[in-house]
């Protein structure tokens, strides 16, 4: 089975992780600190924060926002639950905006639409490792005096027009351990703004500025040194761990793109994809649905995933929730109903490659 997801350490990650065991100082230090200033720097932003996953660092981003009761954050309603979970969480109301088919992330005509007295936050998902329509959105946020959070977790490195993902306002990254970096659980704020960056640490370490001085009622969102030991190496091989998914990811498209019934992703000009999932769309004409379709390929030993099978809105949890205010977005609808993803990983040999393109044209009925 070629699996849709895998990690691979080697003796830097062990030598890492053993210093920080040896020193018998396990929890938040200097590996958290040159953790985060690693990723800043990458990113092209001045501060970084790390927290205990992403989901957190998107309820801490909010949180940092002092969002009040009816305040509105437009989102995508075709992204993982944690998206929605934390703008609940933070006490607002979610309201959303369909997304487009070249690139699955929201559509800024739409995003324009969605925005109404109420709005405080636009909250672009950059999904599978491309950037959203970043021009479009900092503009309509500029025009509506509106901040920008972006749900980077699937993107780290990712650019538009050479800027990187987190750096529009605030951005939040996921360190889980099917992201494209990871630290088994774990979670980066990144922003521009100084007051912000000051805040979120203070927050994350239980709203004390010095010992026993309390600012704010806090949290203990707090990553580990342990954590923080097994991201350094890998932020620092990080572009060669891209460049294999790009490579990965162009493969695939030769082999796929004259499927019948097969759509593949595209990297949009101007935007660098960090092919975080490859994401292909299964049409009409492919002589069996979606689902089959994932099915047979399981029989073909391709371990394909569905991210995302339903729209969020689509769940009993929230259907009738009072702060989730359902629009409409018929092409979401269509796309969730369409997507599958392939392995893209860095561990692929070029004979996985072969058998995934042999199997999806299979399935397909090429
Ligand atoms: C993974 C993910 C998150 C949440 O990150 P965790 O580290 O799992 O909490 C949020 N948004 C998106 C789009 C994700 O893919």
């Amino acid at each position: 089975m070629i699996p849709i997801t895998t990690v691979k350490f080697g003796p830097e990650e062990e030598r890492e992780v053993l210093e920080v065991l040896r020193s018998g100082s396990i929890a938040q230090g200097p590996k958290v600190a040159q953790l985060e200033a690693e990723f800043a720097r990458m990113h092209g932003v001045p501060h970084a924060i790390a927290v205990n996953n992403g989901t957190t660092a998107l309820v801490a981003a909010l949180q940092a926002l002092d969002l009040q009761p009816g305040d509105e954050v437009v989102t995508s309603p075709f992204t993982f639950v944690a998206t929605l979970n934390a703008i609940l969480e933070a006490g607002a109301t979610a309201t959303f905006a369909d997304i487009r088919f070249d690139d699955f992330n929201v559509d800024p005509e739409s995003l324009a639409a969605a925005i109404g007295p109420k709005t405080k936050v636009l909250l672009p998902v950059h999904l599978y490792g491309q950037m959203a329509d970043m021009g479009a959105i900092s503009a309509l946020a500029e025009q509506n005096g509106l901040r920008i959070l972006e749900d980077a977790a699937q993107s780290h490195g990712a650019t538009y027009d050479g800027r990187s993902a987190g750096s529009y306002g605030l951005g939040t990254f996921s360190l889980y351990a099917t992201k494209n970096l990871t630290t088994g659980e774990g979670g980066i704020i990144t922003t521009n703004d100084d007051a912000i960056a000051d805040k979120l640490r203070v927050m994350r370490n239980q709203g004390m500025r010095a010992r026993y001085v309390y600012e704010m009622a806090g949290h203990n969102y707090r990553l580990t040194d342990l954590q923080a030991a097994l991201g350094l190496p890998q932020l620092a091989r990080y572009e060669s761990i891209v460049a294999a998914r790009k490579r990965n990811a162009a493969r695939l498209s030769e082999g796929l793109s004259d499927v019948p019934g097969v759509v593949v992703p595209q990297e949009l000009p101007g935007r660098s994809h960090v092919w975080h999932q490859y994401t292909i769309r299964v049409t009409e004409e492919a002589r069996v649905s979606r689902d089959a379709f994932v099915e047979a390929l399981s029989a073909e030993g391709i371990g394909a995933g569905v991210y995302y099978p339903r729209l969020l809105w689509d769940y009993d949890a929230y259907r009738d929730h009072p702060r989730v205010l359902r629009r409409e977005a018929p092409v979401a609808e269509q796309v969730a109903a369409q997507v599958i993803s392939l392995p893209v990983h860095n561990a692929l040999s070029d004979d996985d490659l072969s058998a995934i393109v042999a199997a999806v044209s299979k399935v397909a009925g090429a």
